[in-house]
């Protein structure tokens, strides 16, 4: 494959996500931070609106970030499918394995990302790597790409060890890929979607709340998960103040 046309895929597949991140990220902050920023504030989880200085540079760090997924994706999707465990047919490994796939994915992402992200705040790798994700100490859905282009890499690194370890179809790869950016996207909302007293049901238990990564990025330490809360409720590393938060479902009110 030539270097021109290397080039043209990674342009196109990056396109693409940019138009995901447009759609998704760019949406969500037209709604919550522009068209009803006054009429519900009183539902945002931090009281005051990030600076604008602070969404701009989350922007540019975040099309550092597609870029690097531009070329991870393009080389999984287009460039080397067959060298992947990826395949085509829904029906090629039964329709039970297809559904089945699926929490697959989010749990060997949630794994991943837990430990990871743990790893990222040991304190040497984090004035290095995390640093910049954490400049937000307010997060918007701006904020949900925003990584160094070191973390940016490490994050995408998802892609190829779920393309050569799982066997995946395609577009349920492709959505996962989508889904996985909504959640990262309501993570950092900055406002709660999830209905009061969620964390105290059977389910809301394991799930991962804008509130739980909130106050990750106004506290830095703990919550480190993903879409689950299991990793950090089994090593501990789940928020003791996490319940009141939500019940709060403000992190300015009931600051202690
Ligand atoms: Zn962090
Ligand atoms: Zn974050």
């Amino acid at each position: 494959m030539t270097l021109e046309k290397l080039l043209f895929i990674w342009m196109k597949v990056t396109q693409f996500i940019f138009i995901r991140y447009a759609l998704v990220a760019g949406f969500t902050f037209f709604i919550f931070y522009i068209l009803f920023r006054k009429k519900w504030q009183k539902y945002k989880l931090q009281a005051l609106f990030p600076k604008v200085k602070s969404q701009v540079m989350e922007f540019v760090h975040s099309a550092s970030t597609m870029a690097l997924f531009g070329i991870m994706a393009g080389l999984i999707f287009v460039v080397y499918p067959e060298k992947t465990q990826m395949y085509m047919m829904a029906s090629t490994h039964g329709y039970f394995w297809l559904i089945l796939s699926f929490p697959v994915m989010l749990l060997m992402h949630d794994t991943y990302f837990y430990w990871l992200h743990r790893f990222m705040h040991l304190p040497k790798v984090f004035k290095h790597v995390h640093h910049v994700h954490h400049q937000s100490t307010n997060p918007t859905p701006l904020t949900s790409y925003s990584f160094h282009f070191l973390e940016g890499l490490l994050e995408s690194a998802i892609l190829p060890l779920i393309a050569f370890t799982l066997p995946v179809q395609r577009e349920a790869f492709i959505l996962f890929f989508l889904v996985q950016f909504m959640y990262n996207v309501y993570g950092h909302l900055g406002y709660e979607l999830y209905p009061k007293g969620f964390h105290r049901t059977w389910i809301g238990k394991w799930v991962n709340t804008s509130v739980a990564h909130n106050m990750h990025h106004k506290f830095f330490d703990g919550n480190y998960g993903l879409y689950f809360l299991f990793w950090d409720r089994w090593m501990g590393t789940l928020d003791k103040r996490y319940d009141d938060f939500f019940d709060a479902r403000s992190l300015s009110k009931n600051n202690r």
